[in-house]
């Protein structure tokens, strides 16, 4: 079975500027091609919906040539859970506590620190290790 990731999107992926798209996140592409090199289905679990989702936030991945599985949605959990809460074994969100930030020095609100979460993902098997 194929690990399953939810990922936010703004302040995760690109920084807050909403309903604008804000600026990637630093590392946040690599790891998240990496997370398509190593299987693992990406949920994009974002507040955005109507065109911020379908246009903007998906045409944000496509650019980018990074495979999302579904949005907002695990379209695998119908046959065993009602819940709108979308089941994946791990969340990556600025948002969620403990989730590694990155505090810019001229006061924007803080956004994921990938390079952290990176080796989180390596640590808990998401990703294979880098050989150095
Ligand atoms: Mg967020």
């Amino acid at each position: 079975m194929n690990k399953i990731i939810a990922v936010d999107f703004d302040g995760t992926v690109v920084t807050h500027e909403f309903p604008e798209i804000g600026k990637e996140v630093p590392h946040a592409v690599r790891v998240l091609k990496r997370l398509n090199e190593n299987k693992v289905k990406i949920i994009v679990w974002t507040m955005r919906c109507g065109e911020h989702l379908e246009k903007d936030a998906a045409g944000w991945f496509e650019e980018r040539e990074i495979n999302v599985w579904s949005y907002n949605t695990n379209p695998q959990q119908a046959s065993w859970s009602q819940s709108p809460k979308c089941y994946a074994q791990a969340y990556i969100d600025d948002a969620a506590i403990g989730c590694p930030l990155i505090h810019p020095e001229n006061g924007e609100r803080p956004y994921v620190d990938w390079l952290e979460v990176e080796r989180l993902l390596e640590e808990q098997g998401f990703l294979d290790k880098i050989k150095t």
